[in-house]
């Protein structure tokens, strides 16, 4: 049984999901304490007690404990079954964090799955849909299986409602190597708006032409959503290369202005650019899992996350797999796989 501190390291929601995904693909049980006791809120909320609940179904897994607010939880997992699973989070609750908790065990079943998550597809804090699409199941894919994702509805904080589906076809992971992103192939920055005033997409894009002054003009576009979609807000800015795809966001809510949203993806964007790097500050931390269990493979980064060392030192615990990270000459951080 693996004892857990939840306030340990990043602190939030990202150890208790790959903790559950760790314990559903090595056997081991877990329990953790001080759930999310690095937050200002801490506890379950809505969106984890899904993600727990959908790897109890996937993987027959008990767990006691399991409530929102609840600050410990007891895991056992069971035998991993691939198939047609739907969960809905039932607020904006990321569906991408849903995923994220299930997607390696199903990946590596003897099946395929396919799913269905309802929930939130653009909020705060959590891979957007577009992100998952372009950045990360790309990356996966090269290591073996066949992951391909569908938007069906967008889903806003607050209101959530949003709808994708992942079809998963296994195949044993294989390392690969993610050092170089190749040339350029195309840039862009769209707002997305759902219900709420056109000027907030003008302001975003004013300022993301701002930061990212070398962008061609046709880079930048607004993407108007039905409104009963909304009402909702995200600027997703993406530069796609020969190797891998990055998209940054930021999404819109009341009380922090367009321009500040707009300014802090624009300005991550333009770090990564500037970096030189494969993998930008969220994709790091998702390559880890998948990363792990194909035993081998390596990937250069920009500034190492705390999210990244948190997995790190999880997965290294569930499984003994280790990750060397090593600053090379040109200023990149090259993460590999050494155990
Ligand atoms: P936590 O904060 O512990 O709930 O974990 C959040 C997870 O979502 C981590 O795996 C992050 O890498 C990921 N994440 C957060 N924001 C973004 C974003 N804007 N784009 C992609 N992934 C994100």
């Amino acid at each position: 049984m693996i004892i857990i501190d939840g306030a340990e390291g990043e602190g939030g929601g990202q150890v208790l999901r790959y903790a559950c995904a760790l314990a559903l693909l090595t056997g081991e049980a877990f329990t953790i304490e001080n759930i999310r006791g690095g937050r200002e809120k801490p506890g379950l909320m809505r969106q984890h007690v899904t993600a727990i609940e959908a790897a109890c179904v996937i993987g027959g897994a008990e767990c006691t404990g399991l409530a929102v607010g609840s600050g410990r939880i007891g895991f056992r997992p069971g035998k991993v079954t691939p198939g047609d699973y739907h969960f809905a989070v039932g607020t904006a609750g990321s569906t991408g964090l849903v995923l994220q908790t299930i997607l390696v065990p199903l990946m590596l079943a003897d099946a395929p799955s396919r799913l269905v998550v309802e929930g939130g597809t653009h909020a705060m804090a959590a891979p957007p849909f577009d992100f998952i699409e372009r950045t990360l199941l790309p990356v996966i894919n090269r290591m073996g299986p066949t992951i391909s994702a569908r938007l069906v509805r967008h889903g806003f904080f607050p209101r959530g409602g949003g709808r994708i589906e992942v079809d998963i076809v296994p195949a044993p992971l294989r390392p690969i190597e993610c050092i170089d992103r190749g040339a350029r192939r195309s840039v862009s920055a769209t707002a997305l708006i759902a219900g709420i005033p056109f000027d907030i997409a003008d302001r975003e894009l004013k300022v993301a032409r701002k930061v990212l002054a070398d962008w061609p003009a046709d880079a930048f576009a607004t993407r108007q959503l039905p409104a009963e979609q909304g009402p909702g807000n995200a600027l997703l800015i993406e530069a796609e290369f020969e190797e891998v795809t990055e998209v940054m966001s930021g999404f819109g809510k009341l009380g922090v202005p367009a321009e500040r949203l707009a300014q802090t993806a624009a300005k991550r964007m333009a770090g990564y650019l500037a970096s030189g790097a494969f993998a930008g500050p969220y994709l790091q931390d998702q390559l880890l899992l998948p990363m792990a269990f194909a035993h081998g493979g390596a990937f250069t980064t920009v500034k190492i996350s705390e999210h990244t060392r948190t997995a790190a030192s999880l997965i290294e615990r569930f499984t003994g797999t280790c990750f060397r990270v090593s600053e090379r000459e040109d200023g990149r951080n090259l993460i590999e796989v050494i155990r």
